[in-house]
């Protein structure tokens, strides 16, 4: 199928409304950490500060921040650059995917922005609030075999799909079945690893959170993808870790010294690991489910077999 658009333009059409779907996904977020406002809350946007509502030109993804210079129009309350960085991530996200998917593929592009843009919702949310909405990890779990039905394309580098579809064009059996066994492969091996991690260190590694998201994106990108996911995901979460652990360790040794308190190292370096120990693991699984959905073919294959 050759696509009518070319696709330069669809990456920038895709780009402009990944702002808005950033813009909207901000909305969910706030809306999410206000109890008793379902994300879906028919509201206009106003200020959270002074319930000033938006009109169409303060409502505007980045511009509408740029040009009321980082303010409310009303209260004049600064709004945080986080918003306008989640739009422009979004519109980053939807530019890189449809690059990175098949031309012509529409279905599975849809597949792929659906996937995304809840990937981004979960890693907001795990930022702000320590949790993974359910609605992203389980309604990915739900979406997943339909979505392997309808587009078994899909499934078309996974394992399980390839040697059950026994030809060239994945079925639609095939590409279920890649799904469901991706689905018990993702949760499976998170609650192995957080057993082994509570066994050895005394303590809940990991939330089920964590499980559930890795669980629903094995549906999308099968088992041995999944796997893939959770060590790219491991590897971004050490880098980070070790550089948070520095970070609070040299706040420490710093406010030791202008406080002219003498301590040891072992003990600086206990307080660090106190203060350090709450990462959010969910944003760095929704990265490796990404981007093994987007490059899974030819970059990590390639990359893992060293060719
Ligand atoms: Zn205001």
């Amino acid at each position: 199928m050759s696509s009518p658009f070319d696709p330069a333009y669809l990456q920038i059409i895709a780009a402009v409304f990944g702002l808005f779907i950033g813009s909207f996904l901000c909305v969910v977020v706030h809306r999410y950490q206000i109890p008793g406002q379902t994300p879906s809350h028919p509201k206009r946007s106003s200020c959270p500060e002074c319930g000033h509502f938006l009109s169409w030109w303060e409502n505007i993804p980045v511009l509408s921040w740029v040009a009321l210079r980082r303010r409310c129009r009303a209260c004049h309350v600064l709004i945080p650059a986080r918003y306008p960085l989640m739009e422009l991530l979004t519109a980053l996200v939807w530019w890189v995917a449809v690059g990175a998917t098949a031309e012509g593929e529409y279905l599975l592009l849809g597949v792929h922005l659906l996937v995304l843009s809840a990937l981004l919702t979960a890693t907001f949310v795990d930022l702000d609030c320590y949790e993974i909405p359910d609605s992203v990890s389980i309604g990915g779990m739900v979406l997943a075999p339909i979505a392997a039905c309808a587009v078994p394309a899909l499934h078309q580098y996974t394992w399980v799909a390839q040697w059950l579809s026994d030809g060239t064009e994945i079925t639609r059996g095939a590409s279920v079945a890649a799904s469901l066994i991706g689905m018990a492969a993702g949760g499976g091996i998170l609650i192995m690893v957080s057993r082994l991690g509570s066994r050895a260190f005394g303590q809940d590694a990991m939330g089920f959170g964590d499980v559930k998201l890795l669980a629903a994106g094995g549906g999308f990108i099968g088992p041995g993808g999944v796997l893939v996911a959770l060590l790219l995901g491991s590897v971004t979460a050490s880098v980070v870790g070790v550089s948070n652990l520095l970070r609070f360790y040299c706040l420490v040794r710093g406010r030791d010294r202008t406080r002219g308190r003498r301590r040891g190292r072992a003990s600086a370096w206990r307080t660090a690991r106190v203060a350090g120990q709450y990462l959010p693991f969910g944003p760095h699984l929704a990265l490796g489910v990404a981007l093994v959905m987007l490059f899974w073919e030819p970059y990590l294959v390639d990359w893992f077999l060293g060719t």
